[in-house]
C-alpha cells in the first residue's frame, strides 16, 4: 500500500501539511503547579492520527505533529525535553512521545532525552492504565537518573493528556531529583 495522508488521503504523504495545520491550534491547561500545552482536543481526525501513530506504525506522523505543535507556542526556556517513557516491558517498537518530542526539539533546538526516566514497575504489556489506576500513581513509580537531571530545566512530552496525573507524577519525580519541571507539551487533551 502506498503511503497516504490518513486525513485527506493525499498520496505520498504520511500526514500532509494542510491537514496537520488544520488539526492543531494552541491550547493551555493549568493545573495547580503545572501547565499543559496542547494542540487539540482528543477527538475526530486528530484522535485517529494519534491512534495510527501509536498502534498502526505511522511513526513519521509523530515528528510532523511535534514540529507543528512547536510552531503553536513560544520556545520554552528549558534545557531538555523528556518524553513520557513507554512502560517497562512494552513490546512497542517505538515511543510515540519520543517521536513527538523529536519534532519539538528540532524546531526549538532543544535536546530530547529519553534515557533519564523510566517506569519502576513492569506493567502488563496489554494493559492500559484505567483512570482509577492512574489516580493512584505516585512519583515513586518513576526511576530518575538524578545525577544527569539535577539542576536542569525540562518539559515533558506525551501524545495525549487525560487526567494529567501521569505527567504531574513524572514532573514531581524529576523535581525530587533536583530538576525544574513545570510544564508539558502534548498533541491532544482528552
Ligand atoms: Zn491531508
Amino acid at each position: 500500500m502506498p503511503v497516504s495522508c490518513p486525513v485527506c488521503g493525499e498520496l505520498g504523504e504520511v500526514l500532509c501539511d494542510e491537514c496537520a495545520d488544520s488539526l492543531l491550534e494552541p491550547m493551555k491547561f493549568e493545573y495547580s503547579d503545572f501547565d499543559v500545552y496542547a494542540g487539540a482536543f482528543y477527538e475526530g481526525d486528530i484522535r485517529q492520527v494519534i491512534l495510527d501513530l501509536k498502534y498502526e506504525g505511522l511513526k513519521a506522523a509523530g515528528k510532523i505533529l511535534g514540529l507543528k505543535l512547536a510552531n503553536l507556542f513560544e520556545r520554552p526556556d528549558i534545557d531538555l525535553l523528556i518524553p513520557v517513557p513507554l512502560h517497562t516491558g512494552s513490546e512497542r517498537d517505538y515511543n510515540q512521545a519520543y517521536e513527538i518530542a523529536s519534532g519539538l526539539g528540532a524546531c526549538w533546538n532543544i535536546k530530547v532525552r529519553d534515557d533519564l526516566c523510566s517506569w519502576r514497575h513492569i506493567v502488563s504489556r496489554h494493559a492500559t492504565l484505567s483512570k482509577a489506576e492512574r489516580e493512584e500513581l505516585t512519583p515513586e513509580d518513576f526511576k530518575i537518573k538524578a545525577d544527569k537531571i539535577k539542576n536542569l530545566k525540562a518539559a515533558l512530552v506525551d501524545d495525549v493528556c487525560t487526567t494529567g496525573t501521569t505527567l504531574r507524577c513524572l514532573a514531581r519525580a524529576c523535581s525530587q531529583a533536583g530538576a525544574e519541571v513545570n510544564s508539558a507539551y502534548v498533541i491532544a487533551k482528552a
